[in-house]
């Protein structure tokens, strides 16, 4: 009935990318900064500025983990070493702490101004499983989760929400790493075996691999299907209606 296999039992859903459409925000945001960073570091060192790839390399580094992890993983990517600073360092501080805020300033910045939408599909799809009686999470890295629910109208459709504030106070690492997944998977009463992943981000299908899920569903937004299907998706689908049998699925 929701497109997975009869012993499914419970729904993990990402956010950003999968119930809302602010994975391109989050781009667009690390994006601003990190250039910022990048062309403020050749102007210091006398090397040429190259941009920060907003779909190569927000694909690999930054996507789906949470936001310090982010930055360090870019950082290290193009072989730069930052001390790593303090909460309250002012945005672009020549620290990881300092960059990591001034991407946080700039999303909610961005949300501000343009509003949270939800991708249909995936709201119907929940409203689906609330109908057969089914029980959902959301699991994110964002620190801004539970406002991003809200500003897309959607916050009361899930039991469990582990974000970016639980993973703290549980001491939980964050995606690729599958613990934040198991935590709302436990939460629900549910083996990860009867339970389902939908992640956009490649970080996400790896932690849906790495915890034993019983399906792990890529949600191909930015046309890499196959890195999806590498990485940890069982099934790739462009949208979760597609699920509902309202699309053609690709089965991985
Ligand atoms: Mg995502």
């Amino acid at each position: 009935m929701l497109g997975l296999p009869d012993d499914i039992r419970a729904f993990l859903f990402d956010l950003d990318g999968v119930l809302t459409q602010t994975a391109k925000v989050h781009a667009a945001a690390w994006k601003d900064t990190f250039d910022a960073f990048l062309r403020a570091e050749a102007a210091r060192t006398g090397g040429p500025f190259v941009p920060f790839d907003a779909v190569a390399e927000y694909d690999a580094y930054v996507d789906g983990r949470p936001r310090l992890d982010g930055t360090r993983t870019f950082l290290r990517s193009r072989g730069i070493d930052l001390p790593e600073g303090a909460p309250d360092d002012p945005p672009n501080s020549r620290t990881v702490q300092g960059i990591s805020r001034a991407k946080n300033d700039t999303v909610l910045r961005m949300i501000r101004e343009q509003g949270v939408q939800p991708y249909e599909g995936s709201v119907a799809y929940v409203h689906r499983m609330r109908a057969a009686g089914l029980p959902g999470a959301v699991v994110s890295s964002s620190a801004n989760c539970r406002d991003v629910l809200r500003a897309a109208g959607i916050e009361d459709l899930f039991e469990v929400i582990v974000d970016g504030q639980v993973a703290k106070a549980e001491g939980l690492p964050g995606k690729p790493a599958p613990d934040t997944y198991l935590y709302a998977a436990r939460a629900l009463g549910v083996e990860p075996a009867h339970a389902a992943v939908f992640e956009d981000a490649l970080a996400g299908v790896a932690s849906g691999r790495a915890g034993g899920f019983g399906a792990v569903v890529g949600v191909n937004r930015t046309g890499q299907a196959a890195e999806l299907r590498r990485d940890g998706a069982t099934v790739v689908v462009e949208d979760l209606s597609e699920l509902l049998g309202e699309g053609e699925g690709e089965k991985a």
